[in-house]
């Protein structure tokens, strides 16, 4: 473990270091959670004020014009597109992330009629699961969802492959998957391969066109930091745009919404992924968090990341030993994304005791703790500051006060 003084000589040095600056956070609060609500960037507050006051209080309907409102979505998509190399085109944000991978899953069936197997892994994130078995049950249930553990989806690829479903990042453990090469694997099967990009998108670059990607989605408000429930977004690689059938096939994915025509006619390209009238606060809530990555080099971002993830690691290994937490994250810096999670057997009350001392990670079912680095707010010695509270609370057996057992309904 680093002395303090070297996590303060890193602190100095840190080209990030002035980004924290651009967030509302707590004083002596240790946000280590970002990964599942990213924290409030400062101009957003001003910036909905704004638009509530300005855009719907004192210009109302002529707003969708006056203020661009109907291309708002497109433009927040663009924004998105930078940090996951997308083109601008390629992005659209709306509805959630659930809700985006139904209409992707669906839409990239079509394109495969005559195959009749959905792969995912095992360990992804249940809505992502449960999103795939309602489109099955959807679909007649012609189709298989194969389920099988992250070292095996290469084996399990085939000719009945149609579509490969990914969480590029475990939610739980943070193990990350070779995405250029899993895809290539994927196509050379003649499957389609659909990226979720929840634990990525803002928490390194993330290269969708330089992988040959066909489609993704992912979240807007964890490491975007769009604020609680924030519009998702959805990508489709330029070379599907044309092909692709919306099944919720919404006005606002019509051609030319305003002319209420009667008949369905899908618009130009990803827009016909929209649906229906978008959430303007929300994502105007959106758009202004992402100006905080606009002058933010993700190549910079990523060192950060991993060199704070890397420190964590290290300042636990002596808890590790004494206390019995079990590291669940890949030492393999090309394997993980920006969260290190840990098994332990009181895992949610220690987490409760931890929160109770200023340092906010989560829980998740069954036994682990999850620690998310998110580096534009972050800083060095924040690390050793949370190690030396998680220190204490293991120490002084503060995790063993009965009120840290009564399970919330969000942990
Ligand atoms: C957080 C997360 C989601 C969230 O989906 P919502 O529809 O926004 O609730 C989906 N997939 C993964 C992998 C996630 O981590």
């Amino acid at each position: 473990m680093s002395t303090p003084v070297d996590l303060l000589a890193l602190d100095r040095s840190d080209p990030l270091a002035h980004k924290r600056e651009e967030f509302a956070l707590p004083e002596g609060l240790i946000y280590l959670d970002g990964n599942s609500l990213g924290a409030l960037p400062k101009a957003v507050a001003e910036h909905l004020e704004q638009v509530v006051r300005q855009q719907w209080g004192r210009d109302l309907i002529q707003s969708w014009n006056k203020h661009g409102w109907i291309e708002l979505a497109e433009r927040v998509g663009a924004k998105i597109a930078r940090l996951i190399g997308a083109e601008p085109d390629e992005v659209v944000a709306a509805d959630s992330t659930s809700v985006n991978l139904f209409k992707v899953l669906l839409a990239a069936l079509r394109l495969r009629p005559e195959r009749r197997v959905i792969l995912s892994d095992i360990d992804n994130f249940p809505t992502d699961l449960y999103i795939a078995q309602g489109v099955r049950q959807l679909l007649g249930e012609r189709h298989e969802l194969r389920l099988v553990k992250k070292d095996q989806v290469e084996a399990a690829l085939d000719d009945q492959t149609a579509v490969l479903m990914l969480t590029e990042v475990d939610y739980r453990s943070g193990w990350r998957y070779d995405m250029a090469a899993l895809t290539r694997q994927a196509q050379e099967h003649g499957a389609l391969v659909i990226w979720d990009l929840a634990h990525s998108a803002g928490a390194f670059p993330v290269q969708l066109n330089a992988c040959n990607a066909d489609f993704a989605v992912g979240c807007g408000y964890k490491y975007l930091c769009g604020g609680p429930g924030a519009p998702a977004f959805l990508y489709v690689a330029r070379r599907h745009q044309g092909a692709l059938l919306p099944f919720l096939s919404g006005w606002m994915g019509h051609r030319s919404p305003f002319d209420f025509d009667p008949f369905y006619d899908p618009a130009e390209g990803v827009q016909r992924m929209k649906v229906g009238t978008p959430p303007v606060l929300s994502l105007s809530a959106l758009d202004k968090a992402l100006d905080v990555f606009a002058d933010v080099d993700m190549e910079q971002l990523r060192r950060k990341s991993l060199r704070l993830s890397e420190l964590f690691i290290e300042g636990m290994e002596p808890l590790c030993a004494k206390y019995g937490f079990k590291l669940l994250t890949p030492r393999e810096a090309e394997r993980r994304g920006s969260q290190v999670a840990y098994a332990h057997p009181e895992g949610y009350a220690i987490m409760q005791a931890l929160i109770a001392e200023g340092v906010i990670g989560d829980f998740r079912a069954p036994n682990i703790l999850r620690f998310g680095f998110a580096p534009l707010y972050l800083r060095y010695r924040d690390v050793a500051e949370a190690l030396e509270r998680l220190e204490r609370v293991m120490a002084q057996g503060l995790w063993k006060a009965e009120r840290f057992r009564e399970r919330a309904k969000v942990t």
